[in-house]
């Protein structure tokens, strides 16, 4: 096969702003790596102040024509960026693996599944509605009128480096809005050949600028003071979060916020075992571990502890760890090597503690950033793997005998993203998701991301949802008017 960095030529690893892909102001760049081999991959525009703030001035002056442009024109453009990341899926999954590590079968997931947001949301852009009704005194109507918010700043993570962004560019788009991404230092190359794609099948410059950096700070608190700047999408760290909500304030600005997460995966007594064994399977290892929904903590009730510890047990230690695009890999390199230290010391924190690994537990030697895929036991309640998000392919396995105590136990937690429960007692599982604090339950499934569901986190995992018909209404305000009619 060729090279991945073949699809993205060296004229389209600068800075996308308007109609124009040009070098940063001051001429920096940085380098991209394979994760897999620490190899420097390609060279991108360092972005500092004045070009974030170009990109904004471009944003700004491009948002009155793409607002007023027909909803169903700007569903089409969504659609033809849909049809042409899916025509493009293998290009763009090999580059995803290449610059984040993933194996390429999930890479390929996630162009599914982030080209998905587009398709959802060109049908969501000519749904847009407003209300008219009469005031309960009567004498006069209110009418609803909604707005796209305006130019809106994206900051995303490097774990899914094209869904992430397309997560929030398709609705913004749908809505009328324009924007400004700026994707993760590490994985910068697909959302710049996300844009170039878009720009390809003609959405018009000023709509989706994209602002590589390595000084993220100071590039997203210029954007964020300035009051052109009408909203801020950011996925990523809660602790990077409760930063830029602090800067956000200042401007009083609309915010969503998909922050860390701390899943507690709950296999009941009377699971389908083979279900939960595939449910729990996906919801660890999806991602390499390296995704906020990720399963981080396990309990399995008493009765099958051990059957459930031995076959998951089993199924991990069979997984084969390698460079994402060889064949039959099913874990990839982790991001960089923090993560797998963080990990490390996460596993012997644990075994310190008095846990016992049954699978993995050791880091390898040589290149790239692995960590084997790992099962603890025995993990007593103040291991720090479980209240810190591991975010990679380990997991801790505790047990418990009754629901009060493992809901108050998954909930003993500052996040709130998602939770899993397998069972087939129906009343047990609706119990389950009315008293997890939590954005999103999956019920007898590991796997619940769709464009089509309403994504988001309560309590600090986050604010709003992505994806579905509330994932549109995070870019719209709404103008009141009264009119008199006596
Ligand atoms: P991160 O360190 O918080 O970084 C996320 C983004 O913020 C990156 O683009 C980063 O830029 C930027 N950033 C970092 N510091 C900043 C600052 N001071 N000002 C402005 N921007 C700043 O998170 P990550 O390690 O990339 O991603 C993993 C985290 O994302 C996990 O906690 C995971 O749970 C969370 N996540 C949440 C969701 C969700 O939907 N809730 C989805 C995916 C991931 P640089 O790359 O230059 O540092």
């Amino acid at each position: 096969m060729s090279d991945p960095m073949n699809v993205l030529a060296p004229e389209h690893r600068r800075l996308r702003i308007g109609d124009a892909w040009r070098d940063a102001a001051s001429g920096a760049t940085f380098v991209v790596e394979d994760p897999a081999t620490g190899k420097t991959i390609a060279e991108v525009a360092d972005a500092g102040v004045v070009d974030g703030l170009a990109a904004l001035d471009v944003a700004s002056k491009a948002l009155a024509e793409w607002a007023a442009t027909p909803p169903r024109k700007r569903s089409e453009l969504l659609a033809a960026t849909y049809r042409a990341l899916t025509e493009r899926s293998e290009e763009v999954a090999r580059l995803i693996t290449l610059e984040m590590g993933k194996p390429l079968a999930e890479a390929r997931g996630e162009v599914a599944y982030g080209a998905e947001f587009f398709r959802w949301f060109a049908e969501e852009a000519v749904r847009v509605e407003g209300r008219y009704n009469t005031a309960p005194a009567g004498g006069y109507r209110i009418l609803t009128v909604p707005k796209p918010v305006g130019p809106c700043v994206f900051v995303t993570p490097w774990n899914f480096p094209l869904a992430m962004g397309a997560r929030k560019i398709a609705p913004a788009l749908a809505a009328g809005c324009t924007t400004i991404t700026k994707p993760a230092a590490q994985t910068p190359l697909t959302m710049l050949f996300l844009a170039r794609i878009m720009e390809e099948v003609g959405v018009p410059p000023g709509v989706v600028n994209v602002v590589t950096t390595k000084r993220a700070g100071e590039v997203v608190s210029a954007l964020l003071a300035d009051r052109r700047t009408r909203k801020l999408s950011f996925t990523g760290s809660t602790e990077v979060g409760r930063v830029l909500l602090r800067q956000a304030a200042d401007n009083v600005l609309r915010t969503s916020m998909e922050l860390g997460g701390n899943a507690a995966l709950i296999v009941c007594a009377d699971a389908d075992l083979d279900v939960a064994l595939d449910g729990a399977m996906v919801a660890k290892m999806r991602n390499i571990g390296e995704s906020c929904i990720a399963a981080n903590r396990i309990y399995v009730e008493e009765p099958v502890r051990e059957e459930f510890t031995a076959r998951f047990a089993e199924r991990m230690g069979a997984l084969s760890v390698g460079h994402g695009l060889d064949d039959g890999v099913d874990v990839g390199a982790l991001i960089d090597e923090a993560s797998v230290a963080k990990i490390d010391e996460l596993v012997a924190d644990a075994v310190d503690r008095g846990a016992r690994v049954l699978v993995g537990g050791e880091r390898p030697d040589g290149p790239g950033h692995f960590y084997p895929p790992t099962v603890l036991v025995d993990v007593p309640e103040d291991a720090r793997m479980l209240e810190a998000e591991i975010f990679g392919p380990v997991a801790p396995i505790i047990s418990f005998t009754s629901d009060d105590e493992v809901m108050a136990k998954a909930n003993d937690t500052e996040h709130g993203l998602v939770g899993y429960v397998f069972t087939r007692d129906l009343q047990r599982a609706l119990r389950f998701t009315e008293g997890l604090e939590t954005g999103m339950v999956g019920i007898n499934r590991g796997l619940i991301s769709d464009p089509s569901a309403p994504f988001g986190g309560v309590k600090q995992s986050g604010i709003g949802k992505e994806g579905s018909h509330e994932g549109i209404l995070e870019y719209l305000d709404v103008t009141y008017a009264a009119i008199d009619l006596p």
